[in-house]
């Protein structure tokens, strides 16, 4: 939540100004719907109610809290306790192995991400081959497949995976030189090499390392002073068995203007692609994350979200922040009418997944009846009606097919397509009729009587 407001204060107001007054702002934590910000003294406490109320509020609102509350609270001189969930630190592995654990720090200082590790990456039939890659050359660097070649949309986990081979060997090999760059990093270290003067040095570092691993190649389409440097780094790491890992949005042979020198380099070794994860993965990834935070978020919430994002992770985890922002802003449970209304803003309320028996039982509860009443084989026109309206909205607002809805009220699907080809015609004609399906559709689509 609390990088969320950071997020959007960063936007709203100067650098200098943000550097100055929020870079020692301490999140204390949510307390009734009420973010408590600690602050380091009086006199910021002043300041920050003078100038930044609204801002926060503002920024909460934009979160999805309905009514936004801000206060401040002067730190303790030594105060840097973190009551909001973060994300726990992985534990290091090398300690358990009974090995010494690297220096702390030491992994940042290799450019990995603390959070990028095997353990925290599920495996599915989206990525398994490409996590099996990924763990053979983590298990023996320099001799399974070299190079390894991992290529996917982006936010498929490419990233996470060259991370998590980093981490493994330098647990493993504390001696080795691990070092992970992005394309763009490195044609950056390259121009100023060259500006600089100082190209020896840029070589001797480059080829000295043990494991490289080079993100989203792809940037270096059209860059010939990049791509002959990179490659003889290389041939001079690949002829001594060096590691090297390289990820992509696409294969070597769709990277348009790469040399072909280097595009048969990259096919050398292993290409392995990663593929948008399926409705369990995305469940398991949501369900991963949620524990990792240590916040209990029920399955069918999980499932909401996982049926809402499709195809990016990262927009999957964004998605699970802002229904646990939402919830804790406005401190109520994380219900699926929560989550439904915290996407809502987000995704359009015709693409939010609904269940069949969602909108059964609201058009139940709509006409006072059950649900199995409305489900069962009572023809007399009460029933027959808010029964007809269930289908139409059904067959309106999710992705079910005929025969699913058929089977889900135990009827064929004809009959589901007659029944509500035929309320569609009578809506047309009937404004009372036309007017219950729109408070139907409008409830269902923001779950609004539930929050
Ligand atoms: P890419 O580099 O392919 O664009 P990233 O590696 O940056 O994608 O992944 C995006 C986000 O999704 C990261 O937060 C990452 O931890 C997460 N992620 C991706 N794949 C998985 C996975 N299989 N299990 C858990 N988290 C994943
Ligand atoms: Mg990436």
């Amino acid at each position: 939540i609390w990088s969320d407001v950071l997020d959007y204060v960063r936007k709203s107001i100067s650098d200098v100004e943000y550097h100055t007054w929020f870079a020692h702002v301490r999140p204390l934590g949510v307390q009734g719907g009420e973010l408590v910000l600690g602050v380091r003294n009086s006199f910021a406490q002043e300041w920050f109610r003078d100038h930044y109320l609204d801002l926060l509020e503002n920024a909460l609102r934009h979160l999805g809290a309905q009514h936004p509350k801000v206060s401040f609270q002067v730190l303790p001189a030594v105060q840097d306790a973190m009551i909001l969930p973060e994300p726990r630190e992985p534990e290091p592995r090398s300690a358990r192995a009974g090995t010494p654990a690297a220096p702390a720090g030491d992994n940042l200082r290799k450019n990995l991400n603390p959070k990028y590790v095997f353990e925290h990456f599920v495996v599915g039939p989206n990525n398994n081959l490409a996590h099996a890659a990924a763990v053979a050359v983590a298990e023996s660097p320099g001799r399974a497949y070299n190079p390894l070649f991992i290529y996917g949309d982006v936010g498929l986990g490419k990233t996470h995976l060259m991370h998590a081979v980093g981490h493994y060997v330098s647990e493993r090999h504390p001696e080795m030189r691990i070092e992970y760059v992005s394309t763009e990093t490195f044609t950056n270290d390259l121009i100023n090499a060259i500006r600089e003067d100082r190209m020896t040095a840029f070589r001797n570092r480059y080829r000295s390392i043990d494991l490289l691993l080079v993100d989203d190649i792809q940037f270096l389409a059209g860059k010939e002073r990049t791509q002959e440097e990179f490659f003889h780094t290389f041939n001079a790491l690949h002829e001594n068995h060096k590691q090297i890992i390289l990820s992509s949005d696409r294969p070597p042979r769709d990277i348009q203007t790469l040399e072909n020198r280097l595009r048969s380099r990259f096919e050398w070794g292993l290409i392995t692609d990663i593929q948008s994860p399926e409705f369990e993965t995305r469940v398991a990834i949501l369900k991963m994350n949620a524990e990792f935070r240590r916040i209990n978020v029920p399955q069918d919430v999980l499932e909401l979200i996982a049926k809402q994002v499709t195809s990016n992770i990262r927009e999957l985890e964004g998605a699970l922040m802002r229904v646990i922002a939402f919830a804790s802003l406005n401190n109520v449970e994380i219900t699926r009418a929560v989550a439904a209304k915290a996407l809502f803003e987000v995704f359009t309320a015709t693409e939010i997944h609904l269940e069949m028996r969602d909108i059964v039982k609201a058009v139940a509860d709509h006409y006072g009846m059950s649900v199995e009443v409305l489900k069962g084989s009572s023809r007399t026109r009460d029933v027959v009606v808010p029964r007809q309206i269930a289908m139409y909205l059904i067959r309106d607002m999710t992705t079910h097919s005929l025969p699913e809805i058929g089977q889900f009220f135990g009827r064929d699907h004809s009959t589901v397509l007659y029944t509500t080809q035929k309320l569609s015609e009578q809506i047309g004609k009937d404004s009372e009729l036309s007017a219950a399906v729109q408070a139907l559709r409008q409830r269902l689509q923001g779950l609004e009587s539930e929050v």
